[in-house]
């Protein structure tokens, strides 16, 4: 057979087999081979390992995709020194994922700008690479499309849909009271996963205080009762990161005399993170 025709031959095949890296590759393999004097067995290992490789980061992209994080972050760029009640060990222990298999929660609970959303995010990151299955909602945001979903009658679709994923990230509970249906429907979630798959959520909300937003103490109890059942708790009481960060940028600018804004979702909206 013809070069040429082996060639066309080649690609039509690895196009048909959804083979792209090879497809892309395989000719400088085929000449990395040739000068390394490997065997046949050599190159096809070369090439299966690098289609392996490429297909398992498409897929962790797709999953970070559909988790629908808000931005991106990840441990990297967390200054544990900047927030010294949070225990690092402990973070770096649960980054590894092993609370998904055990279908155990995670609360992140203190005020604004401590890096609640952050961490929730970067541990999510890492179940999406992990090859979990993420999806992550504010709380406001969810409720609005369970309620949507209850009016096209496709409620009991979308709650098997989150019953799906491996982790379900809920940020900011507590920072809007719920109507009753609203609560309702948090609890459905809540008791859906239990025990099904893992929850984050983050508040701002010590547990004394969570029957004021979700008005009923019988609900409040079953649902503290499900999602603390197996729960790792991270506090983060100390100085909002949001607000330290402005400082110093009004400090750069020479502005020292000037009162830092104070966070703007504790001014106006809570809704503005
Ligand atoms: P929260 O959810 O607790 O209100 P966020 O996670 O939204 O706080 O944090 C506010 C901003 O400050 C974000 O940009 C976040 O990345 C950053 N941030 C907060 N804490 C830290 C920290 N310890 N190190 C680095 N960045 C931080
Ligand atoms: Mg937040």
């Amino acid at each position: 057979m013809s070069a040429n025709r082996t060639s066309l031959l080649l690609k039509h095949y690895l196009k048909k087999l959804k083979l792209p890296t090879i497809l892309r590759e395989y000719e400088s393999i085929a000449m990395v081979c040739q000068k390394d004097n490997g065997d046949y067995a050599t190159f096809l290992l070369r090439l299966i390992e690098r289609e392996s490789l490429d297909r398992e980061k498409r897929a962790a992209e797709r999953r970070v995709k559909t988790a629908r994080f808000p931005l991106i972050k990840t441990l990297d760029t967390f200054e544990f020194a900047a927030q010294p009640t949070i225990n690092e060990k402990y973070v770096r222990e649960l980054m590894v994922g092993e609370y998904m298999d055990k279908k155990e929660n995670i609360l992140l609970v203190g005020n604004s700008g401590t890096g609640k959303t952050h961490l929730a995010t970067a541990l999510g990151f890492a179940g999406c690479m992990q090859g979990r299955k993420v999806r992550f909602f504010t709380v406001k945001a969810l409720i609005t499309q369970l309620l949507e979903m209850t009016e096209q009658r496709l409620l009991g679709r979308t709650l098997k849909q989150l019953e799906r994923q491996d982790l379900l990230i809920l940020d900011e509970l507590g920072y809007v009271p719920f109507t009753k249906t609203a609560a309702e429907l948090l609890f459905e979630v809540i008791s859906r996963a239990y025990e099904r798959l893992s929850l984050i959520v983050t508040t701002n909300l010590p547990f004394e205080q969570w029957v004021e937003i979700f008005g009923c103490e019988r609900l409040t109890g079953a649902l503290l009762d499900r999602l603390t059942h197996r729960v790792h708790i991270i506090e983060a009481n100390g100085p909002s990161y949001r607000l330290k960060e402005s400082k110093k940028r009004l400090k750069r600018l020479g502005c020292e005399h000037q009162k830092a804004p104070e966070p703007v979702e504790d001014q106006v909206s809570p809704q503005t993170d």
